[in-house]
């Protein structure tokens, strides 16, 4: 653990603690089954307004409801409680960089597998800035572990047991020297990241896997299909199969700890010149331009601290 860490705030079911508080016992489901929901979300230091600008907090914790939902939870952490506990968070820490934040609600007690409660809930926010990959973009790896699909672990809920899946991806694909991976669906087709949706360009149309391509309901896809838009760039959701790769022109991956990564390379092939391309590129501006407070074009998307 970074030594700053022990300097940091955890919201630990309806208190703010010391980091090294924030403890759950080995017994509950959490810890047994992997028993819990999650969100990612990212928060950036805004020079200009002297504030910390949480992006789409409310989206998140909405999503965070969804996945207790599907996950059968007898009791539902609301999205508004969780907002609220968020932002305080966020100010408790004084925070003055772009940091991470990891709400997650969790079986607590002694209970077997199919325990649906207690339900406990913890907010962590740790500092992290834009992966390097961003700026260079990177080389991905078809797996050849299939994503989970909705009739065994729903994609769609963002539950920590999923992550197994992406982690066998994840392993892979460093092991045969890739710096992320790509997983085909039950049916073939083209499903996302280990943790990051997937873009490709082709014929100049920005094309992503559709929301029932087991992927999990990207917060960042939906951003960066409205800025496409606002872009004059046409987008289509739908399935895409692995061999269009070799007919696009540009891709990248999205989602809030990739932000948006250009992917230079498929199973050791180019995409295009092999470098991040144009379209890529411009989004990229209008992302952080947005995400870090530079341009007011969607204030609903961002709450200050
Ligand atoms: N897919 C998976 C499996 C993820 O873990 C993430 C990260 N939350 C994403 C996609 C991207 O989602 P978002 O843009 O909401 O962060």
């Amino acid at each position: 653990m970074p030594d700053h860490d022990q300097d940091l705030i955890v919201y630990f079911n309806r208190e703010f603690v010391p980091w090294n508080e924030a403890r759950v016992h080995v017994f509950s489901p959490f810890a047994k089954y992997g028993a819990a929901v999650f969100e990612g979300v990212r928060a950036y230091w805004s020079e200009q307004r002297g504030r910390m600008l949480v992006f789409r907090l409310r989206e998140h914790m909405e999503r965070l409801e969804v996945s207790q939902r599907i996950m059968r939870f007898d009791e539902i952490a609301p999205a508004d409680d969780l907002c609220a506990a968020t932002i305080e968070l966020v100010r408790r820490n004084s925070f003055r960089t772009p940091v991470h934040i990891r709400p997650t609600v969790y079986v607590d007690g002694d209970g077997g597998s199919s325990a649906r409660g207690p339900i406990g809930t913890f907010i962590t926010a740790v500092p992290r800035g834009t992966p390097e990959r961003v700026h260079e973009g990177c080389t991905a790896q078809i797996s050849s572990w299939e994503r989970i699909s909705d009739r065994s672990m729903p994609a769609r809920a963002k539950a920590n047991a999923n992550y197994n899946n992406a982690r066998f991806a994840g392993i892979q694909a460093g092991i045969d020297g890739y710096d992320a991976a790509i997983m085909l669906n039950s049916r073939g087709k083209v499903s996302e990241g280990q943790g990051m949706c997937v873009f490709l360009i082709r014929d100049g149309v920005a094309v992503t896997p559709s929301v029932t391509s087991d992927i999990l309901e990207s917060i960042t896809r939906d951003t960066v299909l409205t800025l496409l838009g606002g872009m004059g760039v046409d987008t289509a959701e739908r399935d895409v199969d692995r061999s269009e790769f070799f007919a696009a022109s540009e891709a990248f991956f999205c989602g809030t700890g990739w932000e948006i990564t250009p992917i230079n390379a498929v199973d050791g092939t180019a995409i295009g010149p092999g470098r991040p391309g144009p379209i890529t590129r411009r989004l990229q501006q209008v992302y952080f331009d947005l995400v870090m407070g530079v341009t007011d074009d969607c204030p609903e998307w961002i709450a200050e601290v």
